[in-house]
């Protein structure tokens, strides 16, 4: 069953890996006002002194803590207990329309579709793109990562990172997203159209599976990260449409594991 309302990819305050961008009149004002009351309201980029590396000193939450995302899979643990991934995503999710805000590209969609963990429920609430991959696989990054987020009734959250490798086509999810690309700033155009977001999902499950943190403020640590080993192939196109559309290197550099060990599906 599909719930009727309607939600706003990016809209969200967790939502947010896609950056936001600091705008020239927030700026200004800033400056006007007294440097704490500046902090509170600085807001982070990808770059310069709001850039990741400066993300812990002026935003609330876990951006300086010890389990943080993304990471560098470099050394795993293979997990014969590790279960297939539970995922009910319809085969005809609405997607009513695409929005470039200026930041980030959202395609605003139904609810409906969800995966279950430890038999309890996540939705689906936002997807994403990350363009160079967030997390790296033996230190080399993927020209692109579509990140899947769900969150649990319980406000836990889960993540899915689909890496996607240049090819000459887009895989079907490709296809029907650039479809709608590119589109300039402020631009909104309608789709309207079913979209099997069992596309996104790779033939072959297999993934990485860690516990890390959201990759842009607040940082919020707990976050189940599963990264699927098998890309999706995304053209050229694509990869230089969205690279028009959103700030360069939107990604967070890797984080330190700090002890942590990556579990991999067989
Ligand atoms: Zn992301």
């Amino acid at each position: 069953m599909k719930r009727n309302f309607l939600i706003l990819i990016a809209g969200f305050a967790f939502a947010t890996s896609c950056s936001t961008e600091k705008k020239q009149i927030e700026e200004q004002q800033e400056q006007q006002i007294p440097t704490e009351e500046a902090n509170k309201k600085k807001e982070w980029s990808y770059s310069g002194e709001t850039g990741p590396n400066h993300w812990a000193e002026f935003e609330k939450g876990n951006c300086g803590g010890k389990f943080q995302s993304p990471i560098d899979i470099l050394e795993t643990e293979a997990d014969s207990t590790l279960q297939p991934l539970d995922i009910h995503y319809s085969t005809d999710t609405k997607i009513h329309e695409v929005v470039n805000n200026g930041h980030s590209i959202q395609y605003n969609f139904d609810g409906g579709d969800y995966i279950t963990l430890g038999g309890e429920k996540y939705e689906l609430k936002q997807f994403h793109f990350h363009e160079l991959s967030e997390h790296t696989i033996k230190g080399v990054h993927f020209p692109m990562v579509i990140h899947l987020v769900h969150v649990s009734e319980s406000g836990k959250y889960a993540v899915f990172a689909v890496m996607a490798v240049e090819s000459e086509d887009n895989s079907p999810a490709f296809q029907f997203l650039d479809g709608y690309l590119p589109l300039a700033v402020d631009e909104k155009k309608p789709v309207n159209a079913t979209f099997n977001m069992n596309d996104v999902i790779p033939e072959k499950e297999q993934y990485y599976a860690y516990t890390g943190s959201l990759t842009t403020p607040p940082c919020t640590e707990g976050v189940q990260w599963f990264i699927f080993k098998q890309p999706l192939n995304v053209s050229l196109k694509m990869i230089n449409d969205l690279r028009a559309l959103m700030p360069v290197n939107n990604y967070r550099n890797v984080q330190p594991l700090n002890g942590r060990v990556v579990k991999e599906s067989l």
